[in-house]
């Protein structure tokens, strides 16, 4: 499938054109891509097209986004339940970096499904939910929905293939959001993404700067964390399969911060015999799961049928829930052992 029809790229712009009130929505535990992706909307619809688009998110934005977030106006809905009134008022609600409205939490569900407006959704995961967006960009032929925006965009008159015609914002938010879902170009990409990186490079992104600000402005707590994490915790099987636990205690212990554990999940794949990498954070009545997986072990599917969840083939996520799935915290190790022994 074409994800950029022409047809499709028409119907987008007449909705852009006729619509006064958009919400922008991205998912649950907002990372790089969401927020790039996001923000990168919300800027070409402000500076190309004079729109003045309300953005929601249902969980803060990570501090290691602050790069990409200080002084912009968003939503954040955990914090402000009430903001969710903007989607029932909105004319045009666009979705970004998920497959179906559930991965933006209850509340906004309800309400974009509540709401008979036009819905636009773009996006990178497998089985996008095509009977509740009427305009749907989605393809897993693209590294991240930065990469899908990216696209749709430049098909968009106002860009009309000029990435150099992208607000400087946008690109570098698209520029971002690209890095952190391909970990700085280890995985998930295709021809289109080197063309994308291109462009915005000669259209002047400092990519410097960008990966300078993902990668090299970390809290010491976080790398004494994955030390330990990785030196104490990390168990793996004979089958190949690595797990960490990480609890409260040491989540106090260092002081981790949302979001600030990312990334820890790929480093045991490195390990020639691990191929599939399990991560588990203790919260309130659950373990919030990360999986990532080499190829020939589908994340996705786990996450799926043992772990409440979905995702990439090979980079998955979901909750693990107390006591539904699992009696307490200490049947979490024995649950992963279970599910993944015939890998
Ligand atoms: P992460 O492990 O980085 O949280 O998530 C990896 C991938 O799995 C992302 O593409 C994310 O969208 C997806 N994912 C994470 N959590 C969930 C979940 O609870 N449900 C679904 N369907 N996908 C998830
Ligand atoms: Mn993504």
């Amino acid at each position: 499938m074409n994800a950029i029809s022409e047809k499709r790229i028409e119907s987008l712009r007449l909705l852009l054109q006729a619509s006064s009130r958009i919400c922008i929505v991205t998912h649950m535990h907002p990372d790089g891509d969401a927020i790039g992706s996001s923000l990168a909307l919300k800027h070409f619809l402000e500076d190309c097209m004079g729109k003045a688009p309300e953005l929601l998110i249902p969980d803060a934005s990570p501090d290691y986004l602050a790069f990409l977030t200080r002084g912009e106006k968003m939503h954040d809905v955990s914090s402000h339940p009430e903001d969710v009134c903007l989607l029932s008022e909105a004319d045009l609600i666009i979705c970004l970096d998920f497959n179906a409205a559930r991965r933006a939490g209850e509340a906004m569900e309800a309400a974009i499904k509540a709401n008979p407006c036009p819905k636009v959704l773009i996006d990178h995961h497998p089985g996008p939910d095509t009977e509740q967006f009427g305009t749907v960009f989605s393809s897993t032929e693209v590294s991240s929905a930065c990469e899908m925006l990216y696209q749709v965009l430049l098909a968009l008159p106002q860009i009309s293939g000029d990435a150099s015609a992208l607000p400087r914002t946008s690109a570098t938010a698209l520029m971002a959001g690209m890095t952190t879902d391909t970990n700085n170009f280890a995985n998930s990409v295709f021809p289109g993404t080197l063309r994308m990186a291109s462009a915005l490079l000669e259209a002047g992104v400092d990519r410097d700067w960008i990966v300078a600000r993902l990668y090299n402005e970390y809290r010491e707590n976080r790398i004494r964390a994955f030390a330990e994490l990785l030196g104490s915790h990390m168990t793996i099987s004979d089958n190949g399969v690595a797990c960490i636990i990480v609890t409260r205690e040491l989540m106090e212990k260092y002081d981790i911060r949302e979001g600030e554990l990312d990334g820890l999940v790929n480093i045991p794949l490195s390990i020639g015999k691990v191929k599939l990498s399990v991560f588990l954070k203790e919260t309130e009545g659950m373990f919030r799961v990360s999986l990532r997986s080499k190829k020939g072990v589908s994340a996705n599917r786990l996450a799926m049928s043992h772990f409440n969840g979905g995702g990439h083939e090979l980079a998955a996520g979901g909750r693990l829930y107390i006591p539904a799935d699992i009696p307490d915290r200490d049947h979490a190790a024995g649950y992963v052992g279970k599910v993944t022994a015939d890998l």
